[in-house]
Parts: C-alpha cells; structure tokens; sequence
C-alpha cells in the first residue's frame, strides 16, 4: 500500500511550525519517528494533507535533568535515546525495562518517546509507565503552554487531551529516589510484539523499610487507558508486602478492571493475566524496594 499524496514540510523554529499546525483548513499531522503513523498512512487510515515533522526543531530534541532531579524529555526524543542515557546515567529503571519492551531495536531507534504518548495505543508501555511516575505533560499550542498530569492526559483508544493545533512539546517524569523499587510484567505473544496486558508498579517503603509507604500499580492492555489501581494502593500502603498481602488484593485487581474480548484474547483470560502480572510486579516492587534515606 502507498499513502495518499500530502505536503511536507519540516521547520526549524518552534513557532513556524505551531503556526502551521493551527492552520484550520488544512488536515495537519505531524509526524515523529513515523513508527506509528506511516502504517497507518499506507493503509489510508490516515490521509494528512500537510505532513510536519518535528525532528529539524532543536530545542524539542532536549533530554535533560532538572535542577529538581526531574527528567524532562522533548518531543523528538527516540525510545532509544532514552533508553540509551537511562542505562548510562542509571535512574528509572523502570522506564528502561518498559522501554526494552518496545517492540524492536529498528523500532526504537526511530520511534519516540512523546510519539508514543501523542499515539495512545492502548496496549503500549509508555502511556502506562506515565501514569504510574505521575509524568507532567507539557502541550505546546496556539494559547501558549499548558501543563498536562499524564493522569488526565489519556482519554480512550488513540485518544488524549491533545487539541488540533496541539504538539505535545516534552514530558517531565519526577525525580526517581534511589530506595524506590519497581516491577514491570507483560505477556506478549511474541518478543517485540504489543503487550496483551501489562504491569507496572513501584513501592516505596518507610524510614524502618518494613512496610510500603507509597505503592503504585498501573496496568495496560486491560482497557481504553492505562488503569491505576488506587484500591489496590490503598490496600498495600502500610503494611509489608508478603505473600499474605499479594494476595488479598487479587481480587480488586479482578474487580477493578473491565478488559474487552479481541482478536488477541479473551476478556476472562486478560483478567486473569492482569492478576497475575500485577502480583508479580509488585513482588518485585517490594525485594527491590528499600528503606526510605
Ligand atoms: P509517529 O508515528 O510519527 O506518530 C504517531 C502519531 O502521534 C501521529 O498521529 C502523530 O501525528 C502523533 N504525534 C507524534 N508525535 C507527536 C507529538 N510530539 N505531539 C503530538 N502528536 C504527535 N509501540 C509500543 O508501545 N510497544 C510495542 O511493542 C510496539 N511495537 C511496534 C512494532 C512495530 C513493528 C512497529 C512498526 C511499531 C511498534 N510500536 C510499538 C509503535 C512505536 O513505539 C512508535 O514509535 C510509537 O507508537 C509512535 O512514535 P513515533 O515517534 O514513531 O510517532
């Protein structure tokens, strides 16, 4: 398949390019690492008119530590990129698992990281490792900037917040504390296949480092966003999490998620994996966890 004729054009400056994406006659997409959109260009999913890519506007390649610690990532950052800096400067390492994840190395070296959350492939690793490091979205449109929790950033299949004329410029993910641990489970059919479901969680414990103080667990795959599982949180926060604990919270992972039946798998068989992913996520959250400094 070939996509339909289109324009492209490829700026140098944040503000020609804004420009042009808030131009209301015109179908505009921009483009990233083209992973995602190509495909769906080929099979005339979608027929852009003027296509922009992104990757000739230097200040949306930053990739930098905050002075707060936070890592900020902008738009035309690669998966690989990422990943490549993670492994090299430590910090993350969650994010680095997930990334792994993401489909191939070819695929990663082209695809991005914002390119990813701007997709919002409900069974992708990024949008639901966002989720659960509480990352802050910055949207870059014709009114200004406006900051975005990755939280409210979802909204349902290939979906977000992102208005016409909206770029999401970066994404912050907050500082990482060394005592944090972290688990990320998915089952795929094949290496570098989309997920079916996947887990992710964190935990930190207290000063003692007998109990989590704080615990995250998102899932993906399971719905038309990643799902945070605040009852399950609740339920954990305070105590240790042995076996006893893991498994009193089977059941609201079971109760709190309302998986689709598809092509891939059935709604029952997604349920019953998502407990067991999540269990085992936080399983490892909590041996790689440590006492709060
Ligand atoms: P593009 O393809 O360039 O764009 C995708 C969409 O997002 C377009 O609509 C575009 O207009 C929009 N967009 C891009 N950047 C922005 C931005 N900054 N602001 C606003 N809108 C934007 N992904 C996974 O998560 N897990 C996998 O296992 C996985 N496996 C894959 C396997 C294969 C064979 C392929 C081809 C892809 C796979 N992907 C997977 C998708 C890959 O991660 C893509 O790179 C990613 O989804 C999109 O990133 P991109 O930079 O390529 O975006």
């Amino acid at each position: 398949m070939k996509p339909a004729s289109f324009e492209y054009r490829a700026p140098e400056q944040l503000d020609e390019l804004l420009e042009l994406l808030a131009d209301d006659f015109t179908d505009v997409r921009v483009i990233a690492g083209g992973q995602s959109l190509v495909p769906m260009m080929n099979f005339r999913l979608s027929t852009p008119e003027l296509l922009l890519d992104l990757r000739r506007v230097d200040e949306l390649g930053a990739l930098e530590h905050r002075p707060d610690g936070a890592l900020s990532v902008g738009a035309t950052v690669t998966q690989a990129r990422l990943l490549r800096q993670l492994e090299q400067q430590g910090g993350w390492p969650v994010l680095a698992e997930g990334i792994r994840h993401i489909g191939h190395p070819q695929i990663r070296s082209r695809g991005t990281v914002c390119g990813s959350l701007a997709h919002h492939d409900p069974t992708a690793e990024l949008p639901a490792l966002a989720v659960a490091l509480d990352a802050r979205m910055t949207v870059a449109g014709p009114q200004g900037r406006r900051t975005v929790a990755a939280a409210d950033f979802f909204t349902t299949y290939y979906e977000t917040v992102l208005e016409p004329g909206e770029l999401l410029a970066e994404v912050v993910f907050p500082a990482w504390p060394a005592a944090r641990g972290w688990g990320f489970r998915e089952l795929a059919r094949r290496r570098g296949d989309f997920a079916l479901v996947g887990a992710v969680a964190t935990v930190d414990r207290d000063a003692a480092g007998a109990t989590a103080e704080a615990v995250a667990l998102v899932l993906f795959g399971v719905g038309e966003r990643p799902v945070r599982l605040g009852g399950v949180e609740q339920a954990l926060a305070g105590k240790p999490l042995d076996a006893a604990a893991l498994a009193s919270v089977e059941p609201l992972v079971a109760e709190a998620i309302d998986p689709v039946d598809d092509l891939h798998a059935s709604a029952d068989y997604r349920r019953e994996i998502a407990v067991q992913l999540s269990v085992g996520a936080l399983a490892d959250a909590w041996e790689r966890s440590s006492a709060r400094v």
